[in-house]
């Protein structure tokens, strides 16, 4: 585990509150870390509690910083959005094994921010040609309050085994150039987009409701646990 000092660089407003952070190690070297994974990030110059939070890297590691989409909802993160540009952090990590491990066909399944992890697990395998068939469920209100909406999509025009389905519940009907549905993600959401789903390794990040809900259907569709990866916040 490696801790080091890290600079916020920029700042990026997705919507109200969601905004993506991202900060460059001190010395030049970023920390060493594998797409998935989590840092804890303390001591944004705050004195009272809580000293820090724990975070999953949006950024992939090849890029030379680390980054973070975060929800503004409390007290780490109202302080995190007050920092200036060039504030100091503690970067302590990496920590989790929620990890891609090579599958020829796999299924991602994200809302809201919990799409950070996946993102860096999209970015890291586009960034060594590696996407055999791979397939994201983005689940959210509106595409304008998701982050990496536009990235996704020329992620997804350039690379041939990416396919990216929407799951919107405050659109009336899908925006031009989207797949997908406009309801939550559920069980039957998965069998109507994704009808080889039993064959593929799945990972999931997310609201909670939904985590717990798909864990249990899907085992009851016939998955293994071993084959249903998920990262929990909370
Ligand atoms: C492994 C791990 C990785 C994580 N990665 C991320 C990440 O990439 N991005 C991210 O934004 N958070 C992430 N979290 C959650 C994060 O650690 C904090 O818990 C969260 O940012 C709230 O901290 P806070 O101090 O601002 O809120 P607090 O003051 O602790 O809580 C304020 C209130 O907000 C509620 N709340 C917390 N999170 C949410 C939410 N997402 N939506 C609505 N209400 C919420 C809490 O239940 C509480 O009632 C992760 C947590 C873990 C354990």
């Amino acid at each position: 585990m490696e801790k080091k000092e890290y600079t916020l660089s920029e700042k990026e407003e997705i919507f109200d509150d969601i905004k993506v952070f991202r900060f460059i190690p001190k010395d030049g070297e970023n920390i060493r870390y594998t797409a998935g994974q989590f840092f804890k990030i303390g001591d944004a110059g705050k004195k009272e509690e809580p000293k820090f939070r724990y975070y999953s890297a949006s950024s992939s590691p090849d890029m030379d910083y680390l980054e973070f989409a975060v929800k503004i909802v409390g007290r780490f993160t109202g302080h995190l959005d007050s920092l200036p540009i060039n504030s100091f952090v503690q970067m302590e990590g990496p920590y989790g094994h929620f990890i891609y491990g090579g599958e020829e066909k796999s299924l991602f399944i994200g809302s809201g921010v919990g799409v950070a992890p996946l993102m860096s697990i999209i970015r890291g395998l586009k960034y060594q040609n590696k996407i055999k068939d791979a397939i994201l469920i983005y689940g959210g209100r509106k595409t304008e309050k998701m982050p990496f909406f536009k990235e996704l999509g020329r992620l997804e025009e350039e690379s041939k085994g990416l396919k990216i389905y929407y799951a919107l519940t405050g659109e009336e009907k899908l925006p031009e150039g989207c797949k997908g549905v406009l309801k939550r993600i559920d069980i039957g959401v998965i069998m109507q987009l994704v009808p080889d789903f039993r064959e593929r390794t799945i990972y999931m990040c997310g609201h909670k409701e939904m985590l717990s809900s798909l864990n249990k259907t899907l085992q009851i569709e016939g998955l293994s646990l071993e084959k249903i990866k998920i990262e929990r916040w909370g």
